[in-house]
């Protein structure tokens, strides 16, 4: 199959190509403001499955659904979640998903079977624009292979999907480039996957949210994964990643240790800094994140930079930074593509 790739500067255009592939059964990767989607007309069970073969995604993983109109999330669920008009009010369109019991209207392969859905409405206009001239909710995990780091730039779609997609919208780089934040209204408010939407943000309207043990440790074996998809190996590129949390000369005293150690293996190594610990670093291989005093700038470079290192690392260490506000959607990232091999400094 051959891949093209056209700009959203036209958004209708790029819309109507896009929602014509769509409405046909067929898969369009589109931009969000989160990460890139790989979409499929929601409504249509043979359709999602192409989803699952393009990905070579594990079938028990369920999907979000994308809306382009906050009435249109309703007729997914069945009754009215609580909470939902408050957090649809203050939050969309934007980066928060929201999770409660299904309506006969979705098909099993969006929910892998479970009794309950999710959706968000995207604040992406080129995504708005295809949901809306598709007329049906767009079905869409991220658009990488299964395990990689999600893409935030058409390049990186390109980069696991060329040949597998007929169209990949291009809109340039996402702006938070953290998937969107996962919270299940079914029994008390939990946070399942944290995002731009910090869990600060969620307890100013919800009184108290709680977060899934998920989301910072490895699954215990035998454990119940709340949400399917955090059971899976997850954003890791082919090198094997390091962390190293805490301060920024701390850190980088104990990453530089590594880095020696495993170039004198004759390993090709990189870190990924801060910019307060990059004085400490003297020539060693290194690369910017963002900076410590706003961990939403390390959000947007993560998925992006471990992709970039892959190809010239065997090993990048990272520096982590404590889990208050977007901090947390950052090392629920990292901690992930490292495989939970952390140290505390
Ligand atoms: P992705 O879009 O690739 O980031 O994947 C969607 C994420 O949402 C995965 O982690 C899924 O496990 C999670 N998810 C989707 N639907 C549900 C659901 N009904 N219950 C729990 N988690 C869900
Ligand atoms: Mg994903």
């Amino acid at each position: 199959m051959n891949t093209s790739v056209i700009p959203t500067t036209d958004p209708t255009k790029a819309a109507t190509q896009g929602a014509a592939i769509i409405r046909a059964g067929g898969l369009v990767a589109f931009p969000t403001e989160t990460v890139y989607g790989l979409g499929a007309n929601g409504l249509d069970g043979a359709a999602v499955d192409r989803i699952f073969e393009a990905k070579g995604r594990p079938n028990d993983n369920p999907l979000i659904l994308h809306v382009s109109r906050k009435e249109d999330a309703f007729p997914l669920w069945s009754g009215e979640p609580p909470f939902a008009r408050q957090l649809m009010d203050t939050f969309w369109p934007g980066p928060l998903t929201l999770i409660y019991y299904r309506s006969a209207i979705v098909p099993d392969e969006v929910t892998a079977g479970l009794d309950t859905v999710a959706v968000r409405m995207p604040d992406s206009e080129a995504a708005r624009a295809l949901i809306a001239a598709s007329g049906v909710p767009i079905a869409a995990p991220s658009a990488n292979l299964s395990g990689k780091p999600s893409p935030t730039t058409a390049e990186h779609v390109l980069q696991d999907m060329d040949g597998r997609i007929p169209l990949i919208l291009d809109g340039g780089p996402c702006r938070y480039g953290v998937e969107s934040t996962v919270l299940t209204l079914v029994g008390a408010p939990t946070i399942l996957r944290p995002g731009a939407v910090t869990k600060e943000m969620l307890a100013a309207v919800l009184g108290e949210v709680s977060l899934a043990p998920s989301v910072l440790a490895p699954l215990g074996a035998g454990e119940k994964a709340a949400s399917p998809g955090m059971k899976y190996k997850h954003y890791a590129p082919n090198a094997q990643v390091l962390v190293v949390v805490g301060e920024a000369e701390a850190a980088a005293r104990r990453l530089s240790a590594l880095y020696d150690e495993f170039t004198a293996q004759k390993k090709r190594v990189a870190i990924a800094a801060t910019k307060e610990a990059l004085p400490f670093y003297g020539d060693r291989r290194t690369a910017l994140m963002g900076t410590r005093r706003d961990p939403a700038t390390l959000c947007s470079r993560l998925f992006a930079l471990l992709r970039e290192l892959d190809a010239s690392s065997d090993v990048i260490l990272s520096e982590g930074v404590g889990t208050e506000g977007t901090g947390l959607a950052f090392m629920n990232r990292l901690l992930r593509s490292a495989g939970f091999r952390v140290e505390y400094v």
